[in-house]
This record gives C-alpha cells, structure tokens and sequence, in this order.
C-alpha cells in the first residue's frame, strides 16, 4: 500500500467517514459511481471494484464485459456538505481495467491519460482552464412547455437577481471547499444563465474537475429549489452554454507558447498547435459538439439577429470573438494561453481535451503554418469573401460533424479504435432518432398546406 492510500484509509477512520464513492465516466461524459464501506477500500486499493461493463454506455462488449474500477487515491477528496445527518462522505474517480490489469480501452480517463503522455514524451505538459457556462431554471417545463430561468437578469448583472446571486456565492464556496478553485463567476448574457470559470490546472484534473462541478452545481441548485442545466441551448432565442477552454503548453516552468521576440509574442510551438487546431477542426467538433442540440449553438449569426458570440466557422484571431480560436491579450508571458470556444458544457471534458491536444501535438510534429488571423468580424462577411479567406463552416449538424470525424485518422487515433467506433455508431442512432421525429416547426408550418 502506498503513502496516498495509507493517507485515505486514515482520514476516513479520522473522520468517520461512512461512504466513499467511487466515479467513473462512460463514453458520453456521464458520472458513475458506486458507493463502497471504508471497510472495502483496502481491497478496492488493491484488486478494485469488479462491475459489468457492457452496461455501462460504450465500455464493453456483452462477451467481454467484466471490468474492474481502480480507485485513484490523488482525486480522493471528502466532500463536507453532502454531510448532514449521516455524515460527511467522500469521492475518488476511478481509472477502468479488464480483470488482467491492463487499461480498458473504453474508458475517457485513460484515452485522455494516454494523449498526455504522447504530450509527455516531448517534454509538454498541457493545462487546461474552461469558462462554464449554464442555465438555472425553476422548472424543467415537463410536458411540452418551456422551461423557467430563475430571473430576468444580463451579463454581469448583480443586484436585482437573488436567486442567482446567493447561488453563486454558495456554488463557489461549496467547490472552493473541495479543492477547485474559481478564478471568476457572474450572470451571463440570457436570464438564468451563469458562468463560472475555474483555475488551470493539467487537463486531467481540470477534467476531473469538470465532472465534479457538474455534479455540485446540480446538488447546489437542488438546495435553492431550483435546476441547473448543462445542456448547450435550452431557448432557441437565447444563447447557449458553452464552454470555452484556455489551453497551454508547458516545458517544465516555462510556458513554450510564449515568445517575446515574437510580434505576436507567440512562439513557432504555439502557432503551430494552432494551426493543428485549425486544421483538424472539423474533424473532431463531434467530440467537443455532442449531441444533436449542440449545433442549434453554433449557428452562424447574422447581423440582424446576432444573439450570442459562439463560433461557426474555423478561424482563429486575437480579439475576435467569432472566430473559432482566440488569442487572449495577456500579461506574464506564463499566461500565454489559446481559448477554444467551440466546446459547450455537455461535452465529455476527457475526450474533448484529448483530441484537442492530439490535434495541437499534430501541427507541432508536422510543422504546420498558422494561416494570417481574422481580425474582422467573420458572421459579417459574405459565403464568397469568407470562402475567398479559406475559413471553412464547422459542421451544421451532428449527422455532418459524425461523417467528418468518421474519415479522420487523427480522431482514431487519439480515441482508439473502441472508443471511436461506439462512438460513431452512438452518434448515428441519435441522429436517426432524431431526424424520424415530426417537430412542431414543421406541424406549424405545413399543416394547412393542402
Ligand atoms: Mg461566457
Ligand atoms: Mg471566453
């Protein structure tokens, strides 16, 4: 037993602890866990947890589904206000094996583990800071109505909205508690939505993170009465949730997308993980963009009716908010950083960061050029002045995004033949299941037709 197991086993005698779960993470980035006495735990150190897979979305094949949950005793973590009565519990996430020993394949955790070490070999570490954005509703709207936001308010808006507010002072207290640290929070632009933005961390534990604070923000939002929504566009009127990611390149203390002799102050490392980013796009926004609503977000905008700032098209500039990826302005030069807006907040953290790096290592190895920035603002210009620029459209639809990663070697690779397979076939059903349904547009539309 090692000295971080030990220092588990001894904080939950300390502490009374009755209840550890256990979290893993399918295939879809939805949190599993399994509750396990801390009489158990010893051997769950040492054998794990034995569950059946092929239950689990994407983790195995009905034959082969054994599998074992393997607790990560550095993501262990007591969580104090899930306490109560009963007292207080805690959580550690968990890697996946097949009863062998070796890492599954399914498992998000370590397709993103694997990514990182490919960083690791040449000498990167890559960190990760998201900007997570959602909505906080009275009600669902069950049965065909729309859902409630909890208030009127805009962005940043502070005094008038109660709800929101107490909510949020309570949502980062509660996360601040267990160790995730919030760099900013306030109201977004449409009524019930919020952001909060967490510290950088190494992408596995801002993934981690993630999980986590989805998880609390839901609890929080239960204890105020009300719900918290991750889904990327709720209202049709509004905009959606994404969630914007920072990422940077780490070369021991120095950050290597850095350059001050530079006239963008971006380093040949860091232009060319962008231009990766750019490149490889298309190919991996079924990763980032999900789920069939994902794309009802990343519509392009009009002039006339622009109502949110999320990408549609693969550009990349410094203060440009339409562009795919931004360049944030910045002080320290370890604060050299790219910001990819694509993502929205139901994406699986572990396989989104895992390609994205794939993608940036990919236009390191083969030197790719960054392509001139786009300064000016992109929804404006016309198909042929954008075509003329070489800025493609990001898929429109989940079935288009699923036939593009489809034909991507890079995706496979970084994925893994399993992954990538259920994957596409996941996406393809939901597509069908999808498209089969007669929607109201089209009721209200063509009824009277004839
Ligand atoms: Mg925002
Ligand atoms: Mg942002």
């Amino acid at each position: 037993m090692d000295r971080q197991q030990e220092f588990v086993l001894r904080t939950l005698e300390e502490r009374d602890i009755r209840f550890v779960r256990l979290w893993f993470t399918d295939v879809l980035g939805t949190l599993k866990s399994v509750s396990v006495a801390p009489a158990e735990l010893e051997s769950a150190f040492e054998e794990g947890i034995g569950f059946d897979g092929s239950a689990i979305e994407g983790f195995a094949r009905v034959y082969e589904s054994d599998m074992v949950a393997m607790p990560d005793p550095t993501t262990f973590q007591v969580f104090p206000f899930e306490g109560g009565m009963s007292g207080e519990s805690a959580r550690m996430f968990c890697d996946i094996t097949l009863p062998d020993g070796s890492p599954s394949w399914a498992d998000p955790r370590h397709v993103l583990r694997r990514a990182l070490s490919r960083a690791a070999e040449k000498g990167f570490t890559f960190y990760t800071h998201p900007e997570i954005e959602f909505f906080l509703l009275e009600s669902l709207g069950e049965r065909g109505s729309l859902p409630t936001p909890v208030d009127t308010g805009g962005y940043f808006d502070h005094t008038t909205h109660a709800v929101a507010r107490d909510f949020r002072r309570q949502a980062v207290l509660a996360l601040e508690r267990i160790g995730i640290s919030v760099e900013f929070s306030h109201h977004e632009v449409a009524p019930g939505q919020q952001e909060i933005d967490l510290r950088y961390a190494d992408a596995l534990t801002t993934a981690d993170n993630i999980m986590t604070f989805r998880h609390v923000i839901k609890e929080v939002a239960l204890s105020h009465g009300v719900h918290a929504t991750f889904m990327p566009k709720p209202f049709t009127d509004q905009p959606g949730s994404g969630m914007h990611t920072h990422l940077s390149l780490f070369e021991g203390e120095r950050n290597a997308f850095h350059d001050a002799s530079d006239p963008m102050k971006l380093s040949k490392v860091g232009q060319a993980f962008i231009a990766g980013l750019l490149v490889h796009a298309r190919e991996y926004t079924a990763i980032t963009n999900q789920w069939v609503n994902s794309y009802k977000r990343l519509f392009p905008q009009t002039l006339a009716n622009r109502i949110t700032e999320s990408p549609a098209y693969v550009c990349w500039g410094h203060t440009n908010r339409s562009a795919l990826v931004r360049v944030p302005a910045y002080g320290k030069p370890n604060s050299a950083r790219v910001e990819v807006r694509s993502l929205d907040s139901a994406t699986n953290p572990y396989l989104a960061y895992a390609v994205m790096l794939g993608a940036g290592l990919r236009g390191i190895e083969q030197g790719y050029e960054l392509p001139p920035g786009a300064e000016d603002d992109v929804w404006a210009l016309t198909d042929g002045e954008r075509r003329a620029a070489g800025y493609e459209s990001l898929p429109e639809n989940l079935a288009q995004a699923v036939d593009v990663m489809a034909g991507s070697e890079l995706v496979a690779e970084v994925l893994g033949e399993h992954v990538f397979d259920f994957f596409l076939k996941n996406k393809r059903t939901e597509w069908e299941e999808y498209r089969r349904v007669v929607t109201p547009f089209e009721r209200e539309r063509y009824l009277g037709i004839m």
